[in-house]
């Protein structure tokens, strides 16, 4: 049988294992086990690239496949985890995470907090690079490097910020409120077929991942972080328009 010509973006195998979209844990904690529909009228609005959902295990939930299944799985389990364990941790002291504006890593894992933040950057890695792949781009040589490595250099640079307008939703609703941005891609204006950098963004209710690869951050959306920093401080963000935002308001005050 001929194989797929499709190798595994980190590691070159034989790909034959799906990455999951939204990470499982994610949607069972806000929605339990499905089935998903887009019922929230509120979070559609604010969410202008929310995906339709349709259960935990929905093949539209994955990419196609682009990893083989141990990168995928034994590999990236520390990965997921430690992500799990800080999402878990911003949502439970959501009102402290919002009033001081900043994470320290120490107080969400303890005293190994660097192997920890270190996980979760290889997950949001490895999150950014299969939905380049989806994307139809190349993972960049320096992002796919970093994860058998403990010490690495990378122009993938992960901003968090509070997204303002998603704290205007009743706690149920924006914890529902799971998604990604599109991927941009930032070309040579001399060049179009080369590509400087990417941008996107991912996010459990408020709290907002952002990805910059080649180009600079910007500090609105939060301090610069390559898992190189027990501290990260928190950017902020309004995507919506004025009228959006009243919208989503009267929406809001209406349930
Ligand atoms: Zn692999």
């Amino acid at each position: 049988m001929p194989e797929s010509k499709v190798l595994c973006w980190m590691c070159g195998a034989h790909a034959d294992s799906a990455e999951h979209k939204f990470k499982k844990t994610d949607l069972v904690r806000a929605h339990g086990k499905g089935p998903y529909k887009e019922d929230s009228a509120l979070a559609h609005v604010v969410a202008g690239t929310q995906k339709l959902i349709q259960g935990s295990n929905s093949a539209s939930l994955k990419y196609q496949k682009n990893l083989c299944s141990r990168c995928n799985n034994a590999k990236s389990q520390p990965w997921d985890r430690a992500y799990d364990q800080l999402i878990d941790w911003v949502l439970s002291n959501e009102a402290d995470v919002l009033r001081k504006r900043f994470i320290d890593f120490s107080q969400v894992f303890g005293r190994n907090f660097e192997d920890a933040q270190r996980n979760v950057y290889k997950y949001y890695a490895k999150s950014f690079g299969c939905r380049l792949v989806d994307a139809g781009h190349a993972v960049p040589a320096d992002v796919v490097q970093i994860f058998d490595r403990s010490h690495f250099q990378t122009a993938l640079r992960i901003t968090f910020s509070v997204n303002e307008d998603v704290l205007i939703l009743q706690k149920e609703d924006r914890d529902g409120f799971i998604g990604q941005s599109d991927m941009h891609a930032w070309l040579e204006r001399s060049r179009l077929e080369q590509v400087n950098g990417y941008q996107s963004n991912e996010h459990v209710s408020w709290f907002t991942a952002h990805f910059w690869y080649g180009i600079n951050p910007d500090g609105a959306c939060g301090s610069s972080w390559v898992a190189d920093n027990q501290f990260v401080y928190l950017g902020s963000v309004e995507p919506l328009t004025p009228e959006q935002r009243e919208e989503v308001k009267s929406r809001a005050a209406a349930t």
